[in-house]
Parts: C-alpha cells; sequence; structure tokens
C-alpha cells in the first residue's frame, strides 16, 4: 500500500458485526491521512456503564441520567486514541468481551441513548476529514456524507474473523457461540425502530468475502478517489 493520498471528504462506513468496518476503516483513514472513529465503542460503553452498574440493558431511563451525570467519560489521549472511563476508572480494554457483545443491540436500541450519542459523533465527525464506522452513519449521523461504503460478509465469514480477533486478544469463546451472537446481533440491529442498521439508498456496497484486507482497502481508497 502506498503513503498518504491527496483527499478530501467525510467517509461513512456501515455494515453488521464482523463485517471488517473497523480494521479496513483504520487503514484507509491512514492512507488518506484521515481521523478515525467507531462509533460501536459507545454504544459499547453504555453497555459495559449498565453492566457495571448491575442496572438492566432495557432501563433507559437510569442509563440516560448516568449518561447525563457524566458517570461514563469519552476522552481522546496524547495519541488520539479514544478512551472509555466508567466512574473514573479506564474501561476502555473491556468492551470487547462476550457479556458487551451479548447485550450491547438491547442498550443500542433505546432511542434516548442514540440520540445522546449521536450528537456527541457529529460533534466528533465536526466537518473535518474523517472516517466514521458504525450502523447508522450513512442514514442518521451524516446522511452528507461525501462516500458511504456498505460493507458486507457472509455470516460465517465473520464469525470466523471475530474468532481469530478474540483469540489474538485472550478472549476465549467458541465459534458457535459467535455465530449465534452475530446472528442475533444482525437481527436486533437491523430491526429495531430507532436507526436500524441498513444501506443508505446512495451507499455503495462493498463484499469482504473472499478478499484479502488489502484488497478491500484497495477498493475502498479507489471509492475514496473516485468521490473527490
Ligand atoms: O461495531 P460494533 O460491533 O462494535 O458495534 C456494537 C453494537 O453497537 C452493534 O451491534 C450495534 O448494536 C451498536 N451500534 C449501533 N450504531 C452504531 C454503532 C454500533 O447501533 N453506529
Amino acid at each position: 500500500m502506498s503513503g498518504a493520498e491527496e483527499a478530501n471528504t467525510r467517509i461513512a462506513i456501515d455494515g453488521p458485526a464482523g463485517s471488517g468496518k473497523t480494521t479496513t476503516g483504520k487503514l484507509v483513514a491512514t492512507r488518506f491521512g484521515f481521523r478515525f472513529f467507531d462509533t460501536g465503542i459507545m454504544y459499547r460503553a453504555a453497555t459495559r456503564m449498565a453492566q457495571l452498574q448491575g442496572v438492566a440493558f432495557t432501563d433507559e431511563a437510569t442509563i440516560v441520567h448516568s449518561i447525563e451525570e457524566s458517570v461514563l467519560e469519552f476522552v481522546f489521549d496524547d495519541a488520539g486514541d479514544f478512551r472509555v472511563f466508567i466512574l473514573g476508572a479506564d474501561e476502555t480494554d473491556s468492551l470487547r468481551s462476550p457479556e458487551v457483545d451479548h447485550g450491547v443491540s438491547t442498550v443500542a436500541a433505546l432511542p434516548v441513548v442514540r440520540q445522546l450519542m449521536v450528537q456527541m459523533q457529529r460533534d466528533i465527525a465536526g466537518d473535518d476529514q474523517i472516517v466514521m464506522v458504525g450502523r447508522d452513519i450513512g442514514t442518521v449521523v451524516l446522511p452528507d456524507a461525501e462516500l458511504k461504503i456498505y460493507l458486507t460478509a457472509s455470516a460465517e465469514e465473520r464469525a470466523r474473523r471475530r474468532f481469530e480477533q478474540n483469540r489474538s486478544s485472550g478472549i476465549r469463546q467458541n465459534f458457535d457461540e459467535i455465530v449465534t451472537d452475530l446472528k442475533a446481533r444482525d437481527v436486533l440491529d437491523s430491526e429495531r425502530e430507532a436507526s436500524p442498521l441498513r444501506p443508505a439508498d446512495d451507499s455503495i456496497s462493498v463484499s469482504s468475502d473472499g478478499k484479502s484486507l488489502e484488497e478491500v482497502v484497495d477498493e475502498v481508497a479507489q471509492l475514496v478517489k473516485a468521490a473527490e
């Protein structure tokens, strides 16, 4: 892959769990010298907060109250990495646990939680060059993004990738459990009432099935250049 290339655009990448949005998005951002932001972390943070406080994942009023009371804090550290603090403790490394995976789509379906998160995400994006990844970036968060990608892959391929990622981060979860979880999240994310997962009308669909990471990044990079 080559070094920095000129571009001047905001890129929304949406798609189901495990489609490779984060890895692809980060590499595309690096290639073009854009900032990168993964919105899934915010919903994971709200889920981890509820878990630590012993609050039900469906208890919207209490979760919203805690967010408004700054129980949850989002901070960019000196290296530009986004870190999550819950009651003052850095919880960034616990956001990808199977327990959070399991509850996050329930929390993310709460409409007022989404309103708060979307506002923060728009503030983070500003008018800057950024690659933002999630489920509703092209449809709700940045509906006027210059380029919208909808990244897909089969459920088996996505589960295989998640299994490998988990293994390299020391998280033990069996393959069948991951498949079941991903499929359950797909259903919850695409059938919820508040900004469900769906491709924006003006998005371009990219499948990562059977492609190497580099091939997918190259394909998206071509689309970025074409959108300039
Ligand atoms: O992308 P990631 O798998 O980390 O997202 C975790 C969950 O957060 C998703 O399954 C979805 O329920 C929720 N999410 C969302 N909207 C976003 C990003 C994530 O609803 N923009």
